[in-house]
């Protein structure tokens, strides 16, 4: 989200060139806006902020230099905040909240229809347009302190955009799962006798082994009971003729570089690599061996060329 800031570079060039009068601040800003978004298109990743940055800067420069208007040099600050407001208010009428594009940038596809990632993203964009009309309304009425007032709301809007997405998930979690608090008063540090836990889990699955993992991590003694000959529960394997059988999980999801999963391990000092292979999918159809490749649309590419009349469903489906 820190890459919002760049969107702002055009932006501060305009009002601090317009603020000392120079109307080159318009050719700049629309000089680095054009810049900004043919990069973007390049690497297509077209942000909203920055397409309306140089619809406004096409305007303002065509008015300041064919029609000499001094508005958009004059009332630069009021003008731009205003554009930016009735920006970022469409994309919130329009549910598509103008910090997605910049998101997507920072997490994988799998994040983007989450409740929590439209949520964030839905706060950021009202703060932003929150900030964007007090700016505007500050600097037309010309309120005392109206510049410094616009500057540190801007820079908070920043830091706000940055911190709220690392902060808030963890925060709405915990207040989700509070209410199955179940609070035990036990002192890691108190001496044990041999016998003695602080916590016993029962039942040795992904689930036991996690918790009882991250309670010893945190200083507790615990005891993982296990009724099975093997630990791991639904998440093991065993061995017939040569092969290896999953008993259940075969496949584990959230290990991208910002996963849960990535987290859990950093958490626990494990490493991701010496853990996990990446999975690999043979279905045999029809006497056909088809390996499933592990990238979207290399599967849908795939699977359109073996079934071609089910293209259109194929791509909808996915
Ligand atoms: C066929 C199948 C495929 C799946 N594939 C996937 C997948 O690909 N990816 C994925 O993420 N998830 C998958 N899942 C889901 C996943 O397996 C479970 O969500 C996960 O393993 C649950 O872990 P758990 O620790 O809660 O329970 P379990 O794995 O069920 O572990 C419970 C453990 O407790 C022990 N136990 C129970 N009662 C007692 C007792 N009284 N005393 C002592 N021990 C006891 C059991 O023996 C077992 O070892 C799959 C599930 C199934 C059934």
């Amino acid at each position: 989200m820190a890459c919002i800031a760049i969107s702002f570079i055009p932006w501060i060039v305009y009002w601090v060139l317009s603020g000392l009068r120079n109307p080159l601040g318009v050719v700049l800003a629309f000089a680095i806006s054009l810049a900004l978004l043919a990069w973007e298109v390049k690497s297509r990743r077209v942000n909203f902020m920055d397409v309306t940055s140089l619809i406004y800067f096409t305007v303002a420069l065509v008015g300041t230099y064919a029609f000499d208007l001094k508005l958009f040099v004059e009332e630069s600050g009021f003008l731009g905040y205003m554009v930016l407001f009735i920006m970022a208010a469409c994309s919130i009428a329009a549910r598509n909240p103008f910090t997605f594009q910049v998101s997507k940038r920072d997490y994988p596809e799998v994040y983007w229809r989450d409740r929590m990632f439209i949520f964030i993203n839905n706060v950021i964009a009202i703060a932003w347009a929150l900030i964007f009309l007090v700016n505007a309304v500050m600097l037309f009425f010309e309120l005392p302190y109206a510049k410094a007032i616009t500057i540190t709301l801007v820079v908070a809007g920043i830091i706000f955009s940055v911190a709220f997405p690392l902060k808030a998930p963890a925060y709405l979690a915990t207040r989700e799962f509070r209410r199955y608090d179940w609070k035990v008063e036990v002192d890691a540090g108190e001496p044990k006798e041999e016998d003695e836990y602080d916590v016993i889990i029962v039942g040795s699955g992904i689930g036991g082994l996690t918790c009882g993992a991250l309670l010893s991590k945190r200083g507790y003694k615990v005891l993982v009971l296990e009724q099975h000959h093997q630990v791991g529960g639904y998440c093991t394997s065993f061995r017939r003729g040569g092969f290896v059988f999953n008993s259940g999980v075969e496949d584990v999801s959230g290990l991208w570089d910002k996963g849960p999963i990535t987290y859990l391990l950093k958490e626990l000092g494990l490493s991701r690599e010496e853990l996990f292979v990446r999975n690999k999918v043979r279905y045999i159809f029809k006497g056909e061996l088809i390996d499933m490749p592990d990238n979207l649309d290399e599967l849908v590419k795939k699977l359109s060329q073996m079934f071609p009349s089910e293209e259109e469903s194929i791509r909808a489906f996915f």
